[in-house]
């Protein structure tokens, strides 16, 4: 939820060691790792081994790819230097020839582990009775909030949740702030994160943060003490972020940020093409204060200063359809050309939803992407998530944590199992999308992550993987850490 704030980001995945050697955890009375030579005679051999040394070959009992069924005894090749990963005079799949020049860390082949063997050789790793997917990706979280575990029980209401949050972080120092992001990072790694979304109040701490995962930094911006300074707090946010990687804006919430402030947000994401992310209709409070004029919510702004003549009207998704795609200028109303499946927007929540809410974004001609938190949403109690009909109407939708200050852990694996507590009609298959392929659409990354194809980078998980009969429910079924977390290619 919370903060304000301006930032930039190092968003580069830290890693060590490639994921080519035993840990000395589990499932090691079945792996094994050893040279292998698909090609054994003659100069081709020479060259070909220069060539195969650079790759790695991961064997699981199933490569869950995303992409299509799933691989029985499947493998994975990964690119470990930027050359020409396909061999010469070989016979690669028509994925592999499609990568030829595969960066490194990217995945150059995937198939059955015995015709995978022949046309590559390299190191292989074979990971015994593993389910091999794609890292998950978090499409929602706080990482500054990881400290807050445990710390602040349900409330009555929102807005004194929101008392309780800000009296926590006023005992917080910096380094706190420092020690809980870093904190977070390891946490959600060790559930299988490989990629984050992640938004931060304190983007001045970006760094000293080596992110071991890749991430999206989004300074969190609020202006509802400084409403005049709206395009100040915008352009500060953009030029800290400009030598960043993958980076956004998070104008916070209609309700802590300004009507400037989203318009300023959305200029500069249609400058500098790059995302924007905010908390949308996510309590009844809110769906109070900006249709109604009432309420718990309405009541704590008012108190603190904050202009309330946009309440009384609209409903919170009224409000920001009205905002959205249109270029951050007010002469230029509809001049960003609107392409339903790509707008830069991914809102969180989007819980309290009336009728004519639906019927808006029926006929509207944006459409976003949107992120669902089942266990925040259980511990604020909100309404029951409108997934079957947001689905229906097109919509995007993934899953993310928010932070601990609402949640007990960064694990997606219980964000799915809690989803699908809440909608048992939802296959697991489709539950996995929702923390992979889904996510990626969000990020615009659709053709680099939340799969493994060739081509994409090589964010791999295991988990242990018996002769269930339902591989994803097995899947969304995993309780606990992982051994084997590879991001771009390392551990
Ligand atoms: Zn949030």
């Amino acid at each position: 939820m919370p903060e304000d704030g301006e930032g930039r980001e190092r968003a580069r995945p830290v890693a060590t060691a490639l994921w080519a050697v035993h840990s000395g955890k589990r499932s090691d009375s079945t792996m094994q790792t050893t040279a292998h030579s698909a090609v054994s005679t003659g100069a081709f051999a020479m060259v070909a081994d220069r060539r195969y040394t650079n790759r790695v070959i991961i064997r699981a009992r199933t490569v869950v790819t995303m992409d299509g069924v799933s691989i029985e005894n499947g493998a994975v090749a990964v690119s470990r230097n930027r050359i020409d990963d396909s061999p010469s005079r070989s016979s690669p799949s028509r994925a592999a020839r499609l990568c030829r020049a595969a960066p490194a860390g990217s995945v150059v082949d995937v198939g059955k582990f015995d015709e995978l063997k022949k046309r590559n050789a390299g190191e292989i790793v074979d990971l015994g009775e593993q389910a091999l997917l794609p890292g998950l990706i978090n499409a929602h979280c706080h990482l500054d909030y990881t400290c807050l575990r445990g710390k602040i029980p349900p409330q009555r209401t929102f807005a004194d949740w929101i008392r309780a949050i800000n009296a926590e972080k006023a005992r917080l120092l910096p380094k706190d702030y420092l020690s809980s992001i870093n904190e977070g990072f390891a946490e959600a790694k060790r559930f299988g994160t490989t990629t984050v979304a992640n938004l931060t109040a304190f983007p001045d701490l970006i760094p000293q943060i080596h992110a071991p995962i890749r991430t999206w930094w989004f300074p969190e911006l609020i202006d509802v003490r400084a409403p005049k300074y709206a395009n100040e707090i915008a352009d500060l946010a953009i030029e800290s972020l400009k030598p960043a990687q993958n980076w956004g804006l998070a104008p916070h919430a209609l309700f802590t940020a300004s009507k400037n402030l989203y318009e300023c947000c959305e200029e500069i994401a249609r400058v500098e093409n790059v995302l924007l992310t905010t908390h949308l209709a996510e309590s009844r409070e809110e769906m109070e204060m900006f249709r109604d004029s009432s309420g718990p919510l309405y009541e704590f702004l008012k108190g603190i200063g904050r202009p309330m003549d946009d309440c009384g009207n609209k409903t919170p998704l009224e409000l920001f359809v009205d905002l959205i795609g249109r270029g951050g200028s007010p002469n230029r109303p509809q001049a960003i050309e609107v392409n339903r499946l790509y707008l830069p927007w991914i809102v969180a929540h989007l819980n309290e939803l009336a009728e004519s809410d639906f019927e808006l974004l029926e006929n509207a001609k944006v459409q976003f992407h949107v992120v669902h938190c089942p266990r925040s949403h259980g511990y604020f109690k909100h309404r029951q998530f409108p997934f079957q009909r947001l689905h229906s109407l097109g919509f995007n939708i993934c899953l993310g944590t928010d932070s601990l200050a609402s949640n007990e852990n960064l694990s997606l694996f219980a964000e799915m199992r809690a989803f699908q507590r809440s909608q048992p009609g939802i296959s697991p298959d489709e539950i996995l999308k929702m923390a992979t392929v889904n996510p990626a659409m969000a990020l615009h990354r659709e053709k680099m992550i939340g799969r493994i194809r060739p081509g994409f980078c090589a964010d791999l998980i295991a988990i242990p993987s018996g002769q269930g009969p339902n591989l994803f429910e097995e899947i969304v079924g995993f309780e606990g850490q992982l051994d084997r977390v590879m991001v771009n290619g390392k551990m």
